[in-house]
């Protein structure tokens, strides 16, 4: 059960938007904030909506070296400035500097708000940009929230960090910022690198030789993974994982783009699959980490059909009220949908029918995601101590 949420949001988030034609537009966020409004989500008693401030040069730079935040600064006015900027995926817009300083700023607060007590879970739903690098954008990514967020807990006195990933591609700017940091676990489950960007994440990544082996753990799926068999990954690796690390508090980016009609990527999740993924993660706030709880978002390019969607049921699981899996989506917002001029159907139903069941993790199957499950569980259980054949664990 949660006793208070902090939502991070201010309108002033959509800034942060790459162009109309861009996959990551910032409509998305737009939709999900009317959506759980819509449905009276954000009116629960336990949730305080909260307004984020930028991230100041201090805080940017216990991640991202200044020579890049002076490139970011600088970029609107010097399209070749490099450091990933200016490309495709990351193209330079007006105003960039403040709009990725705002969602990182919100993502120190929600981490600040859960760490002073106000807050027993606290979600930015405009953060989770795992792609950003120390010195460089990538993956429409400019400046890494999340692992300013974790460096700021950090520089509290926190010991030990986890971070669980479950955007359908590699969180490798995070996992990168913590290689060598025992102190942060980051755990990632995505669509294999080998049909995917960024082409990192495999499981023998399990962190620095020398300074932090085990503090990295790699979950690969194969392309086409649905509800069942991604949960029952999930649970064959993560909280056995977590359970031995004992995190002292929990962030997580849940991104939602591993859904089937995302048009990035390859894996066949449905709402009802994300949904039951967000009831895990809080699960295991709860069981480990005495209910501190960060969640980010992420990834998501369905729009209209999967992101609205998927994040209300996140917020609604942090609160402690989940949304019956029937609910029917308000006709004010569907009408808001269709007035946007946005080409998507919109949906009637806040989940889709999706098949949530799962069978345990068996070692003696031999299907694709359980020789995913195996290949993981041998890189990385043995530094938990575990052993990873053993089906209990
Ligand atoms: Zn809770
Ligand atoms: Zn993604």
């Amino acid at each position: 059960m949660s006793d208070s949420v902090a939502v991070v949001w201010d309108d002033a988030l959509l800034g942060y938007t790459m162009g109309g034609e861009h996959p990551m537009h910032p409509v998305r966020l737009d939709l999900t904030i009317q959506l759980a409004d819509s449905l009276g989500v954000l009116a629960n008693d336990r949730i305080t909506v909260v307004k984020p401030e930028p991230a100041d040069v201090d805080l940017l730079t216990l991640v991202h070296d200044p020579a890049y935040l002076e490139a970011v600064r600088r970029a609107p006015g010097d399209p070749g400035v490099g450091h990933g900027l200016g490309t495709d995926d990351n193209p330079i817009f007006p105003g960039m500097y403040d709009a990725a300083a705002l969602i990182t700023g919100g993502s120190v607060q929600a981490a600040r708000l859960v760490h002073e007590g106000r807050s027993q879970h606290a979600i930015n739903i405009s953060g989770g940009l795992h792609h950003a690098m120390r010195d460089r954008a990538a993956g429409f990514c400019v400046f890494n929230d999340a692992a300013v967020a974790i460096a700021w807990l950090l520089a509290q006195g926190y010991e030990r960090i986890a971070y669980v990933d479950i955007d359908v591609h590699h969180g490798d700017g995070v996992q990168a910022a913590f290689y060598d940091d025992p102190r942060v676990l980051t755990v990632s489950v995505h669509q294999t690198p080998l049909t995917l960007f960024p082409g990192t994440g495999f499981p023998e990544e399990t962190g620095d030789p020398d300074k932090a082996l085990g503090s990295a753990v790699n979950l690969a799926l194969p392309n086409g993974t649905d509800d069942s068999a991604w949960l029952r990954a999930f649970s064959a690796v993560v909280p056995g994982a977590l359970r031995a690390f004992q995190p002292q508090i929990l962030v997580t980016q849940c991104g939602c783009d591993a859904h089937h009609e995302d048009p990035m990527a390859d894996l066949a999740l449905t709402v009802d699959g994300q949904r039951a993924s967000y009831r895990a993660l809080h699960d295991l706030a709860h069981e480990l980490s005495d209910g501190r709880w960060i969640a980010l978002g992420g990834g998501g390019y369905g729009l209209v059909r999967c992101v609205p969607r998927a994040w209300t049921h996140l917020i609604a699981e942090a609160s402690g009220d989940r949304l019956d899996p029937a609910t029917e989506i308000p006709e004010s917002w569907r009408e808001d949908v269709v007035r946007r001029g946005l080409r998507a159907r919109p949906p009637t139903h806040m989940t889709e029918g999706g098949y949530t069941g799962f069978a345990h993790w068996d070692p003696f199957t031999e299907s694709r995601v359980d020789r995913a499950i195996l290949r993981t569980r041998h890189a990385s259980y043995p530094y938990f101590g575990l052993d990873p054949d053993d089906p209990r664990d």
